[in-house]
């Protein structure tokens, strides 16, 4: 099935538990979530060692089952890793080669936010900020799963959970005022490592 390790969980700054506006019961609870995916990908790759190939089948079979939820459950340990690994920090505006990209792309830094609360608002699940290495450009891209709408070789490096158990304890149907509260708290030194390793 390929060369899958086992994964283990990953360790978030501490400032996570004290952020303004997303609050620290609301990150305990969603850290029990990621800590699901994870245990989920171990479990399925282990299945997967034993899984009957020969009884592949498109409608329904134990090998679809398992690769398709397989790929629910990646998209979920990334989309988190990534999401905790950049908050905890304190928002404003980027510096640096993040800022340049998003004023190049966007025409400055409050034309992305609106673009960005608009794809968040606009998602079910998630919304990304990623560059697409292949067509060479940057882009608020949209997800309503874990494993949805993925675009080939397109690497995200701001990824914004827009589920409701990420503000409903905090917000209820008030959406918005926690996409404020994410960009509020966004550690944009963790975004600019990320954009630091995918630049060409
Ligand atoms: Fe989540």
């Amino acid at each position: 099935m390929g060369q899958f390790k086992k994964i283990e969980l990953k360790k978030f700054k501490d400032s996570i538990f004290t952020m303004e506006g997303i609050s620290k019961t609301t990150v305990e609870n969603h850290l029990k979530l990621y800590e699901g995916y994870v245990k989920k990908v171990n479990e399925i790759t282990e299945k997967l060692k034993m899984v009957d190939g020969g009884l592949a089948n498109q409608v329904y079979s134990e090998i679809r089952e398992l690769k398709v939820e397989l790929s629910f459950a990646i998209g979920g340990v990334k989309n988190h890793e990534l999401y905790f690994d950049h908050l905890g920090g304190s928002g404003g505006k980027p510096m640096g080669s993040v800022a340049e990209i998003i004023d190049e792309t966007f025409g400055s830094y409050d034309n992305w936010v609106i673009d960005l609360k608009a794809t968040a608002m606009a998602a079910r699940g998630w919304a990304w900020l990623a560059y697409d290495r292949d067509w060479k450009v940057w882009c608020n891209y949209i997800g309503d799963s874990q494993n949805t709408y993925p675009i080939w070789n397109a690497t995200p490096v701001i990824a914004l959970d827009t589920y409701e158990h990420a503000y409903w304890a905090d917000y209820g149907t008030n959406r918005a005022a926690y996409i404020d509260a994410f960009l509020h708290n966004l550690d944009w030194e963790t975004v600019e490592k990320q954009v630091a390793l995918i630049a060409d």
